[in-house]
């Protein structure tokens, strides 16, 4: 039985397919789900006004991406959200350690990488370094 199943969510087909995935665990096993997404840093030297615009700019749309997930996932037992600044194999690390997940889902690959590459960098960093079991979704 998994009680909190943790959803690694940036948007791409792959990702949306481990939305689905995600969800209908998350009903078999009645387990709370927690959607991360990370979102890319905002250099600080753009300074004020133009940091403050640009990281407001960042958080809408990190929101948006984490409705969409929302609306994938379906109804659940349980829902939480992490958006979190910073390269997202960490964030989902960390996150699964904070709430002490016990199934990480995400995609094979993501938004970005090299045509080619069967593994995305985050998943494999992910697989290698998680203490929970990893459910890839192609
Ligand atoms: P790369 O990032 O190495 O250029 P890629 O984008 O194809 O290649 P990954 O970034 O490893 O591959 O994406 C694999 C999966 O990791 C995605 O399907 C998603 O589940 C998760 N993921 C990737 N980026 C993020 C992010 N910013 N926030 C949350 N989850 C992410
Ligand atoms: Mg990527």
């Amino acid at each position: 039985m998994y009680r909190t199943i943790l959803l690694a969510y940036d948007g791409s087909p792959h990702a949306q397919k481990a939305a689905q995935i995600a969800g209908e665990e998350a009903r078999v096993h009645a387990a709370t789900l927690v959607i991360v997404y990370a979102y890319d840093p905002v250099p600080e030297w753009l300074g004020d006004p133009l940091f403050k615009e640009a990281l407001a700019r960042r958080i809408t749309a990190a929101q948006k991406v984490v409705e969409e997930a929302r609306d994938r996932v379906g109804e659940v037992p349980g829902l939480e959200v992490e958006v979190l600044e910073g390269p997202p194999a960490s964030a989902i690390l960390r996150v699964a350690d904070a709430h002490k997940a016990d199934l990480i889902v995400m995609g094979t690959r993501g938004l970005g990488g090299v045509a080619g590459t069967l593994l995305g960098s985050q998943s494999q960093k992910v697989v290698a370094l998680a203490k929970a079991p990893v459910l890839l979704v192609r």
